[in-house]
């Protein structure tokens, strides 16, 4: 089965990292677990997850890490970033300020972050259409500035959700190999 000790051909880390209360948690646990929760609380100490994947013909163990809620106080330490190879950077489509704030989280990636780490721009809460605040095409335009990838996804509905983490492992597996 699943499990850490499996034979695996190398192991990469990814961050998650977006203002609190846009999906994170809850995008982790659809990817590693499948599951949802409506009331997701903040976490405490930092959660992980992982998920073998087989990219060609290479089986890569996937370690994702989630935030604890330290977003909340903009209080993310650097350890947090060591090592990363990819970070799925999160915002809430209903939210506009969490759009705003994608700068500020660009910035901290681009200053503790590998220089060559894969970013993966993900605008979630997709199946929210009635109360959007970003447009798609916003989003899109964003991410093709600042060289990242996009995608728009839903955690509650499991809409694009394995897609995204998947560009992003496959892309640093195109990049480390
Ligand atoms: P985090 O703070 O970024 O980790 O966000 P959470 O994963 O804790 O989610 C915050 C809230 O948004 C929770 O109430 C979730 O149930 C809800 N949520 C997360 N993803 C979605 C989604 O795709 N659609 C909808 N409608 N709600 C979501
Ligand atoms: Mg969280």
């Amino acid at each position: 089965a699943d499990s850490f000790y499996d034979e695996c051909d190398y192991l990469l880390k990814a961050v998650l990292i977006g203002d609190s209360g846009v999906g994170k948690s809850n995008l982790l646990s659809r990817f590693a677990r499948d599951e949802f929760r409506l009331d997701s609380k903040p976490t405490i100490g930092v959660e992980f997850a992982y998920r073998n994947i087989k990219v060609g013909d290479k089986l890569i163990k996937a370690h994702i890490w989630d935030t604890a809620g330290q977003e909340r106080f903009r209080a993310i330490t650097s350890s947090y970033y060591r090592g990363a190879l990819g970070a799925l950077l999160v915002f809430d489509i209903t939210r506009r300020a969490s759009f705003d704030n994608l700068k500020k989280w660009l910035h901290e990636l681009r200053e503790f972050g590998n220089s060559d780490m894969v970013i993966v721009l993900v605008g979630n809460k997709s199946d929210l259409g009635y109360s959007r605040e970003v447009g798609e095409e916003e989003g899109r335009i964003f991410a093709e500035k600042e060289g990242i990838c996009f995608m728009e996804t839903s955690a509650l509905e499991n809409l694009n959700v394995e897609e995204a983490f998947l560009q992003m492992i496959t892309k640093i597996h195109e990049i480390t190999s």
